[in-house]
């Protein structure tokens, strides 16, 4: 079957949506630094409120909440299954939540498919399970080439997989988000599900990784 050239069919790239920002050149810090700097000079938002949204982002929500989803799925096969039927509804299960408006999709990769997530626009990115999105995510080259040479960027990131595998490229927009969830690797059958989470990293849940068999460093 070698429709590894037709991606393009499953990609979603309708990305009219109303995006929460325009701007792709601009640095989001500074960008966010100066909204923030409006807001709290027109008495709009408490400074101290913000430095711990900030600081939760940067310390609490991170990788290793989508890795123990990842681990969970792996393990529970009911959850896989509810997990993959309504993302958002699964997560919250776990405890984790994403804002309002915001739904998460979960795409599975098989033997068959593999599947990959990027914003062509800008940087939407699943926050709630992800936390801060990498730089790399957020750049020129990644965001177009996801999408017409996947199979290169894969290689790119030191990922190669057969030619029949297809390669499912998903455009993140404000409204939906996406995650992947890895294929388990072999030879982990009696790993609990602590070490399982510690072998999925970041990249494996973007889509530009593969759950590995040694522990990933990315906390
Ligand atoms: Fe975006």
């Amino acid at each position: 079957m070698p429709h590894d050239h037709h991606h393009d069919h499953d990609h979603h790239h309708d990305h009219d949506h109303p995006h929460h920002h325009t701007s792709v050149s601009d640095p989001d810090a500074s960008r966010v630094a100066a909204l923030e700097a409006v807001l709290v000079a027109k008495g709009y938002v408490d400074p101290a409120a913000l430095d711990r949204i900030v600081e939760m982002y940067a310390t609490e929500v991170g990788p290793h909440i989508g890795a123990a989803v990842v681990a969970r799925a792996w393990t529970d096969p009911a959850f896989r299954a509810r997990l993959l039927a309504d993302g958002t509804a699964a997560i919250q299960e776990l405890g984790y939540g994403g804002r309002a408006g915001e739904h998460l999709v979960v795409v599975e990769n098989t033997p068959d498919t593999h599947n990959m997530i990027v914003c062509t626009l800008c940087s939407c990115y699943p926050w709630p399970v992800l936390g801060l999105p990498p730089v790399w995510y957020k750049s020129a080259p990644y965001r177009s080439r996801a999408v017409m040479d996947p199979r290169g960027v894969l290689a790119d990131f030191g990922v190669t997989l057969p030619a029949e595998t297809e390669i499912r490229v998903w455009d993140s927009t404000a409204e939906v988000r996406y995650l992947v969830l890895p294929e388990r690797p072999a030879g982990t059958e009696g790993l609990d599900e602590a070490a399982l989470a510690a072998l999925v990293s970041r990249e494996a849940m973007i889509g530009t990784g593969l759950a590995g068999t040694n522990p990933a460093s990315q906390r």
